[in-house]
């Protein structure tokens, strides 16, 4: 595997040379003001990654999955009920996630390719007239299949059923890649991870923490110790952390939050809006289809791919990392031979996106599935060309 190829999966993603140095730091004390220079500035720019002015941002050093058990932990008790669509593999695993934790989920099976079916939440919570859901589950973006759901419908669901159980999202793969309203969405837990939108490697645990959640923490029963939230609130007030933390990680978020806040938020969104609509044209040149079954579910962050009856899709990212030093993401679960994931999210530009496609083109070409050699690559060209009709009528 070449180190000098940009990665297409969906995470981890390319870590920008000033991030990196950044991560590359020093011991300090992190029980000195030196720590506290470095974190406090970092939580106040996440509230705006994330658009919340009432939030508490609370940061594990951990994965995203991290950040998934925080939230449960830290407002539930053993036999809660919880309500989540399973439309995925991360869907499944934080639906699994729950059932380990005593917690009697009620599970909307969702056929994958589709998004929550925010209608049918909104049938449940109404019928639930003693209000025994406590959370609903949301997965933004579910990474195995590219889909979207649209979080602000599913709020709408909870307020037409006047429904009081706690909103949790799982941002992992959509924070700072698109937009994320947790304020307006009504969102009481916000899930992120470093090494996706942040551009980052792994081992920051990102929660987004609502006044009303943090109101749930002293009833909630399950246990927990590393990731109590009122360890850590009541550690950064006196400027530090209950336990050692990953400083230079922070550094490096820092960095990070600093270079999305300086391009705009909007602006990040739009290039991942761009570089995600090539792919598409491309995949459409290819005559082939995303898993996303329809265009009001495309994620900007990751696309799969399916591949034709008879290959096997995760094949074509086996093939690619072999035989071009080229990673992508294999498929996952249910899809695992359907399709394989193109990642374009984080540091990426449109001209590292056209190299990603030449070479999807030929590990595809390489395995017999019939796609014409340039074609993708061509009408992403076409998309992505200063000057083009695409982008002339997207301007007006
Ligand atoms: C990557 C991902 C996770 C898991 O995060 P880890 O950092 O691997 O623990 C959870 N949910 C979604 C949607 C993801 O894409």
């Amino acid at each position: 595997m070449s180190f000098q190829n940009p990665v297409f999966i969906p995470g981890p993603t390319n870590i920008p040379e000033v991030i990196r140095k950044a991560c590359d730091m020093p011991t300090i004390d992190h029980r000195s003001s030196v720590f506290g220079e470095i974190f406090a500035p970092v939580r106040e720019n996440l509230k705006k990654v994330l658009k919340t002015t009432s939030g508490e941002i609370i940061i594990f050093p951990a994965s995203g999955t991290g950040a998934w058990e925080a939230s449960i932990s830290n407002t539930l008790s053993p036999g809660d009920k919880v309500l989540a669509a399973r439309n995925g593999m991360f869907s499944h695993r934080w639906i699994d996630m729950c059932q380990r934790h005593g917690l009697e989920v009620q599970i909307v099976e969702t056929p994958w390719g589709e998004g929550i079916p925010a209608n049918k939440y909104q049938e449940i919570l109404a019928a639930d007239k003693g209000h025994e859901i406590k959370a609903v589950l949301a997965t933004h973006n579910e990474t195995a299949t590219g889909v979207r759901s649209d979080i602000g419908a599913v709020r709408a669901a909870m307020d037409a059923a006047k429904h009081p159980a706690l909103l949790m999202v799982d941002g992992v793969s959509s924070v700072a890649s698109m937009d994320f309203r947790m304020d307006d969405w009504g969102v009481d837990l916000a899930v992120t991870g470093s090494q996706k939108g942040f551009m980052m490697p792994a081992g920051l645990a990102i929660c987004g923490v609502s006044q009303k959640a943090l109101s749930h923490m002293d009833a909630a029963k399950l246990p927990r110790t590393f990731f109590d939230f009122r360890d850590m609130l009541n550690a950064y007030a006196a400027g530090g952390y209950p336990y050692t933390p990953a400083v230079g990680l922070l550094n490096g978020l820092n960095t990070s939050v600093n270079m999305l806040l300086d391009e705009g938020l909007e602006a990040v969104f739009d290039r991942h809006h761009r570089i995600a609509e090539g792919v598409r044209r491309a995949i459409a040149a290819w005559g082939l289809k995303p898993c996303a079954a329809n265009p009001s579910l495309y994620s900007d962050t990751v696309t799969a791919v399916v591949v034709p009856e008879g290959f096997n899709g995760s094949a074509v990212a086996t093939h690619a990392a072999e035989a071009y030093g080229m990673a992508f993401g294999v498929g996952l679960g249910e899809v695992a031979t359907k399709v394989f994931r193109i990642g374009h999210l984080g540091s990426l530009t449109e001209a590292m996106m056209l190299s990603g496609l030449s070479v999807a083109e030929m590990s595809m070409v390489d395995l017999g599935i019939p796609v014409k050699l340039g074609s993708g690559v061509a009408a992403a060209q076409e998309y992505y060309r200063v000057g083009s009709a695409a982008m002339q009528a997207a301007a007006e």
